[in-house]
């Protein structure tokens, strides 16, 4: 997989685009002007791996609140705005690091100009955040909800800020349907190197959203788009992170710690494999190191995979055989298969770590 090249542009004490990590956002879903809460909300997704957070600002309150809200948090902070210059231009005094705004929406040119100035004056990105639910009536007039309009009218956004010479853009081209939404990003990143926000929105729950996000994001980083990644899930946006992770993890972009590897089991598998899998997953869930473990039910595929992984076990009658980087290490009794994984990766991580 290549990585298209785009423009590197700073957020905060991160950048998005050029060599820069693909990065994970998410979005609070509380009340912004509850600053406690928000806080409180974005810590917990921090810890859970998040590296630059949005919230929605509906009206002046909101963009009050972002002052007290940066005081108390390290990730950038973006600010989602619909239409309202003012709320902007209060974002930016209050210390905001990127902003989501339509230049196109926000009417007279003078308001642009305003927050454009600004922007350029501290360094701050503007999304440009494109929806299929939204587009602008006479483009959907002329293309239908297709790629093309979702295209043409970020490149009618695009075209805004570039005549005021602002070139810190991020875009995002966001339908819920996976394959227009592929299929937009394709035909925009034919046309311009600025980094591209990627997410399919308005997923569902997290279950089907979990699977829509992983076809939709997969296939475009796969096809070497996307400069940051929001997965967009009806529930805890602590979730979004971890699919986020996962996706990115799957696909050997980023490491966020042990490769989990365990077989579907069948007729031939004699311990009871999900929970020895379970409790592993379970036991390993914060280790933040680049381990393989396989856990494999039997003989016949577990051997290879056992092997092939840092750590393995494949089942047998009542017990497992270890293995450790190829080597068979010995045969444990299924009561003492977690503990001996876990016995193998304290090792382990000791060897990596020269025993401190
Ligand atoms: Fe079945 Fe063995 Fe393959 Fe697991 S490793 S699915 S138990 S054949």
């Amino acid at each position: 997989m290549v990585r298209k090249s785009t423009k590197k542009i700073k957020c905060g004490n991160r950048f998005i685009g050029g060599d820069s990590p693909i990065s994970i956002q998410s979005m609070t879903n509380t009340d912004t002007r509850n600053i406690n809460a928000t806080v409180s909300q974005i810590k917990r997704l921090e810890e859970a791996g998040c590296e630059i957070i949005r919230v929605a600002i509906p009206d002046m309150e909101a963009a009050m609140a972002v002052k007290e809200i940066k005081r108390n948090i390290s990730l950038p902070l973006v600010a989602d705005i619909h239409f309202d210059y003012r709320l902007a231009l209060k974002c930016i005094e209050n210390g905001i690091d990127k902003l989501r705004i339509n230049p196109g929406n926000i009417g007279d040119v003078e308001r642009v100009k305003q927050v454009v100035s600004r922007a350029k004056e501290r360094d701050i990105p503007i999304r440009i955040g494109v929806n299929a639910g939204s587009l602008e009536k006479r483009i959907v007039e002329k293309y239908g909800i297709t790629p093309q309009a979702l295209v043409e009218s970020a490149l009618g956004h695009i075209k805004i800020l570039e005549a005021l010479d602002y070139d810190k853009i991020v875009i995002s081209l966001k339908a819920s349907d996976v394959g227009l939404t592929f299929d937009a990003y394709k035909l925009l990143s034919e046309r311009v190197d600025y980094p591209l926000h990627i997410g399919i929105t308005e997923a569902g729950t997290v279950w089907r959203g979990t699977i829509k996000s992983a076809i939709g994001i997969g296939s475009l980083l796969l096809s070497g788009m996307g400069d940051t990644v929001r997965v967009s899930l009806t529930g805890d946006p602590v979730e979004e992170i971890k699919v986020a992770k996962e996706i990115l993890q799957s696909l050997k972009i980023r490491n966020f710690g042990v490769n989990f590897i365990s077989c579907p089991t069948c007729g031939r598998c004699q311990i009871d494999l999900e929970k020895l899998a379970r409790k592993i997953e379970d036991e390993l869930s914060d280790l933040n190191e680049n381990i393989t473990i396989a856990v494999m039910g039997c003989a016949v595929n577990g051997p290879g995979e056992a092997r092939e992984a840092d750590i393995g076990i494949a089942g047998g009658k009542n017990s497992g055989l270890l293995f450790k980087k190829g080597e068979i290490i010995r045969r444990v009794s299924e009561d003492k298969i977690v503990e001996a994984i876990l016995e193998e990766v304290r090792a382990m991580r000791t060897d990596f770590h020269g025993g401190k």
